[in-house]
């Protein structure tokens, strides 16, 4: 039988970096909140079942309402993304096998991303993570001085959805000490391999007012001809 996949969606950060107004996951692009663009993105791949929504402890009921036309649970996410993390796998229905881990904030990731990190997993890989090379140059610094530069060929900018067997993702978080790291260096640490699918410019996350208008000129170009003139604001 085909493993079932579940999707755990942390949307209860803050977004501060946005500047002033409601959490990140409930602002607006193109007339509706950043996670309903998510889920439904999530909703039109074929792979997905199962959908855990991490919100605001304050806006969980909000959310629960926003959210009902795409059968998702929503539960109370926590002060860091880790413990939102946490608190969506503790409500993950016992079924699924495979685990995503997708942001609110990467809500126009195409269906073709999330497939492949899938792919990834129902081949046997432990644990996916979507990457893109890096187009800047990078270097070290300390205190505003160039320490080196570093070799960019070997450097990966890593999105989202990341992919897990349940089995490896719940022990990484069991043994997690709080820090910053994304669900994949949790994995990481236990020394279990990770493996990279490529990602994709539009799967960017959310942060800054740049990105805003970024995502409502895809979001746009994307529409039907009849949304475009009014007529209404869903790609479908
Ligand atoms: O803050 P950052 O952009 O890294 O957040 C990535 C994702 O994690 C966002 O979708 C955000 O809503 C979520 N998050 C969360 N709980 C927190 C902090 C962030 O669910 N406490």
């Amino acid at each position: 039988m085909t493993a079932v996949v579940g999707v755990l969606v942390p949307a209860a950060g803050q977004g501060l970096r946005l500047g002033a107004g409601p959490p990140k996951a409930l602002r607006e692009l193109a007339g509706e909140p950043v996670l309903v663009h998510a889920v439904r993105g999530l909703r039109s791949c074929p792979s997905v079942g199962p959908v855990v929504v991490a919100a605001p402890a304050a806006d969980v009921e909000a959310v629960r309402a926003l959210l009902a036309p795409y059968d998702v649970v929503v539960v109370a996410g926590g002060a860091e993304r880790q413990d939102s993390v946490r608190a969506a796998l503790a409500a993950l229905p016992s079924e699924v096998e495979l685990v995503l881990v997708h942001d609110a904030a990467r809500c126009l990731t195409p269906v073709e991303v999330v497939e492949r990190v899938v792919a990834a997993l129902r081949s046997g890989a432990a644990a996916v993570v979507p990457v893109l090379p890096v187009a800047d140059t990078v270097k070290q610094v300390a205190d505003d001085r160039v320490v080196r530069t570093v070799d960019r060929a070997v450097l990966r900018s890593v999105q989202t959805p990341q992919g897990f067997q349940r089995g490896v993702l719940e022990q990484a978080h069991a043994g997690a000490a709080p820090g910053g790291t994304d669900d994949a260096g949790l994995v990481e640490a236990m020394g279990t391999p990770v493996v990279c699918v490529r990602g994709a410019d539009e799967a960017f996350k959310v942060t800054r007012p740049l990105d805003l208008l970024l995502a409502e000129a895809l979001l746009a170009m994307t529409a039907p001809v009849h949304a475009r003139h009014g007529g209404g604001r869903h790609a479908g």
